[in-house]
């Protein structure tokens, strides 16, 4: 066992730091972080991480993508400030679908654009009705000539209100046992007008999370991916690495506070000494970054076993579920550190606070995530009687 980075590993991690730090975090800097980016900034955003092949790490290379191991597309995506991270799963795991299963001239028509990020895409599974249950979908899919027709509501979507491309699953009815028949379907923005609107919601304020609207939709058959029923197969896949994705941007927003507080306990003095010199607040500081580096380990163990072809359901269900907690009670602690400057808006901590909160819903929740483990455990699921 080696915990040490290779030296492809450290300088990609290099580079992609060095590359938030300056061309991505100037951008979001230069905006109201209350207000959605515009469309343009934020596909400029997207670009710059095409660059270093985030936006198609999980696309092979024979598909045009840039075919890059889970663990060292981790190792990089943790380096990115959250908000464009956030848009990036939406972008990256979207092409990463439509590679896995697609005919190679749906790959060649539908990926590069994606790929490069000269048009934003996302995947829309969540319905009003239909969140962690994903397989009770009701957007309707009909057949009529050579169309497909689409009719339904997609939300809580990444980057729905911006996207040029949407992913979605949608169903053609009931089989002759009652299962629903979900299919996979590409829908072009251009091609097959939508509407689509920002939610507003507690965090990730520069980000377009939102709902779209299809209103007998019409999609040419050959956006149709795969085969009847192989959503869960194709999601769950993608899923697995995202769980721990999400994991190491908690980790990345944890890792900010800790900064930010061993400097406050530095430089503010009370009792005549900086409070960094109080056993009290040291103790914040080390349950701090024992969080932060629980979290990350685990986190790169689920995405390493990915890498390795094992089974890792229960491991990235935990490092999600884990580092997610973990990361939220960390900033929590840093604001601690920081008084009554830990809450307000001038030092940013309390937007961290909020961001975080985001991510224990997305891709499972913590409820979910548990119940994964536990029918690893067990072999019993609990989902289904
Ligand atoms: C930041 C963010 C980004 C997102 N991005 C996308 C996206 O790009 N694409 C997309 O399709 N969706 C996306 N979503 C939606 C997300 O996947 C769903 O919100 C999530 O699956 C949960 O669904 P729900 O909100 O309807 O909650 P519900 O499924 O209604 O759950 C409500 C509560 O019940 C609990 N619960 C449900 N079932 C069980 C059970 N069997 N046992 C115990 N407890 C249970 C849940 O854990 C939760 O606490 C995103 C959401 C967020 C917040």
């Amino acid at each position: 066992m080696d915990f040490n980075l290779t030296s492809e590993q450290r300088m990609a991690v290099e580079s992609a730091r060095k590359m938030a730090a300056r061309d991505i975090q100037p951008v979001l800097d230069a905006h109201d972080p209350d207000t959605p980016l515009p469309k343009e900034a934020m596909k400029g955003l997207l670009q710059v991480c095409a660059g270093q092949g985030l936006t198609s790490a999980r696309v092979p290379e024979s598909a045009g993508g840039a075919g890059i191991p889970t663990l060292l597309f981790g190792l990089m995506f943790e380096q990115i400030p959250p908000v464009v991270a956030f848009a990036i799963v939406g972008q990256e795991a979207t092409a990463a679908r439509i590679a896995l299963e697609s005919t190679p001239e749906q790959r060649e028509r539908l990926l590069p654009d994606l790929i490069s990020a000269k048009r934003i895409a996302c995947t829309g599974s969540t319905e009003p009705d239909v969140g962690s249950d994903a397989r009770g979908i009701k957007t309707r899919v009909t057949e009529d000539g050579d169309d497909l027709v689409v009719n339904g509501d997609k939300m809580w979507i990444t980057n729905a209100s911006i996207c040029d491309v949407i992913n979605i699953t949608g169903t053609l009815g009931q089989d002759d046992q009652g299962r629903n028949q979900i299919v996979r379907v590409v829908v072009d923005r251009d091609q097959s007008p939508f509407t689509s609107s920002k939610t507003p919601c507690l965090g990730f304020c520069q980000g377009h999370l939102g709902e779209v609207h299809f209103d007998d939709c019409r999609v040419p058959k050959e956006n149709r991916l795969g085969s009847v029923g192989d959503a869960a197969r194709v999601l769950t896949l993608t899923w697995l690495a995202n769980r721990p994705l999400f994991g190491l941007m908690a980790v990345n927003m944890a890792q900010c506070a800790l900064d930010a507080a061993l400097t406050y306990a530095g430089d503010r003095k009370q009792f005549g000494k900086a409070i960094g010199n109080y056993q009290l607040v040291q103790e914040l500081l080390a349950d701090i970054e024992t969080s932060i580096e629980t979290s990350r380990l685990i986190c790169y163990r689920a995405l390493a076993a990915i890498d390795a072809g094992e089974r890792a359901n229960g491991l990235s269900a935990q490092a999600k579920r884990y580092a997610l907690a973990a990361c939220q009670r960390a900033i929590s602690m840093a604001m601690e550190v920081h008084g009554s400057m830990g809450i307000s808006r001038e030092l940013g901590l309390e937007q961290l606070f909020r961001d975080v909160r985001m991510l224990p819903i997305p891709d499972g929740t913590n409820q979910i995530l548990t119940l994964i483990q536990g029918r690893e455990l067990t072999g019993v699921s609990a989902f289904r009687h």
